[in-house]
């Protein structure tokens, strides 16, 4: 799995909606990407704040969609040097 693919998969990644498989390859890419792994804190600390806020559904569907696409333009202006 590379980066781009992670990021799109991340949203479902967070809410348990991956098959077992793609949640195994999700993992292993987190395990060895630290871009991807900051990315992943990054939201999970976003949603836990939303969440905080006393927004119990968590993030709303269009502030979500907004997020992912904020992190998937930071990650594509990065360099890759730390990415498989
Ligand atoms: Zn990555």
């Amino acid at each position: 799995m590379d980066c781009q693919t992670l990021i799109s998969y991340l949203s479902d990644y967070l809410d348990n909606n991956l098959s077992a498989e793609l949640t195994a390859e999700a993992r292993e890419h987190l395990a060895t990407c630290r871009n991807c792994h900051v990315v992943l804190d990054t939201t999970q600390q976003t949603i836990r704040l939303y969440r905080q806020r006393g927004q119990r559904q968590g993030l709303p569907p269009r502030r979500h969609a907004a997020l992912f696409d904020q992190l998937a333009q930071a990650l594509a202006s990065r360099p890759a040097e730390d990415c498989e």
